[in-house]
């Protein structure tokens, strides 16, 4: 098999071209039944650009699962019915905005992404024409309107797909706003597809400060050299740069992937910012871990450089929002003395 195709294209826009979308392409280069794919992506798009293909090794390889549609997508629609269990929907107020919290919301300004994550917990949006110049359009406006809003998170489908001067446009109008303090970014793109985080891009972006950036890595063999210049081009530019990673039973489900992982985040200088459980919609279900695996994978963190540490986050069902999980440090404790066990399982008093 052919894993440096991706050479050949010269720009970004080319490699998202020739991507793999049809189950002929995929079955060229992979051992895959031709007619399951046709069926699985009826409902949820395929779409493997030439880079990220290359980091591919088979079908079930951690990269590979995250990529290469399963059956279980559709079979599981009878398991689990809701296409939208975090009630997003309900809790946007204008279409591809969601307002959770006080402080801050996500706006989705576009509904397409470098690759369709086969586990992504926005499968009913992602791939289809959800998102229009008209609904962003009423997303800023909506902003303007409120004040208590002084963060917008900006999200998607992936928003570094859009094109430089689209970005530049949004950037521009949401820090026109008074009340808009602080811009953040949330892509996989300088994970899936960094060849997009060109010059020009950065350039363009280091205007908006503060600019954040999230990204989302789920396993180390995502770590490349491409992906290093890319992060390395971002925080040149002085945007702080964090990663959201995703709990997923069969590519990081284990400590010590979890632990590569976080060591090789901070090298490229993408400091891990939140480990999810898993936000089960319909189609993902096989990629469920149980928050006691989760639980054991953070206190196998603990004890390394705190840099290391991420918070362990659960989106309640519900649109109650995320909450943190922590493994249990504290033993016992009275009105005066606390016990507390340390991350190498020693016990401690604690006396006020
Ligand atoms: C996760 C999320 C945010 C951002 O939350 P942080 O904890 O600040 O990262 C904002 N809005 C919605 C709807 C979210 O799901
Ligand atoms: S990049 Fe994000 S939004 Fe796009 S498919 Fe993957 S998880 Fe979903």
């Amino acid at each position: 098999m052919e894993h440096t195709n991706y050479i050949k294209y010269s720009d970004w826009h080319d490699l998202l071209q020739n991507s793999i979308t049809k189950p002929e392409e995929l079955a060229k280069s992979l051992p895959v039944d031709k007619s399951k794919i046709e069926r699985i992506i009826k409902y949820y798009p395929m779409r493997i650009n030439p880079y990220y293909f290359s980091l591919i090794k088979h079908s079930n390889c951690p990269v590979g699962k995250q990529a290469v549609p399963d059956i279980l997508e559709i079979e599981d629609i009878n398991i689990l019915s809701d296409p939208d269990p975090l009630c997003e929907e309900i809790q946007s107020p204008v279409p591809n905005l969601i307002h959770r919290y006080p402080d801050r919301v996500l706006f989705m300004v576009s509904a397409e992404c470098a690759m369709y994550c086969r586990f992504c917990m926005r499968k009913r949006k992602v791939g289809y024409n959800s998102i229009t110049d008209k609904t962003i359009k009423a997303g800023i406006e909506y902003i303007k309107k409120n004040k208590s809003i002084r963060e917008v998170v900006i999200s998607g489908g992936d928003p570094l797909l859009l094109e430089d001067e689209k970005i530049n446009n949004i950037l521009q109008d949401l820090k026109a706003i008074d009340h808009i303090e602080i811009l953040r970014i949330h892509s996989r793109v300088p994970c899936t597809l960094p060849q997009r985080i060109t010059k020009d891009l950065v350039d363009m972006l280091r205007q908006y400060h503060p600019v954040f950036i999230n990204i989302h890595f789920n396993h180390p063999d995502e770590i490349t050299k491409e992906v290093a210049l890319s992060c390395g081009a971002l925080a040149d530019a002085g945007i702080p740069l964090g990663c959201q990673t995703v709990l997923l039973n069969g590519v990081n489900n284990n400590p010590i992937i979890m632990k590569t992982l976080m060591k090789k985040l901070l090298m490229i200088r993408v400091k891990p910012y939140y480990i999810h459980q898993l936000d089960v919609v319909r189609g993902n279900l096989h990629f469920k871990t149980t928050i006691k695996e989760g639980l054991h994978i953070m206190q196998s963190l603990y004890g390394f450089s705190g840099l290391c540490v991420p918070q362990y986050m659960i989106d309640l069902p519900g649109g109650g929002g995320k909450v943190p999980l922590l493994p249990q440090y504290l033993k016992s404790f009275s009105d005066d003395t606390f016990t507390f066990v340390s991350y190498d399982d020693k016990l401690f008093k604690y006396q006020i």
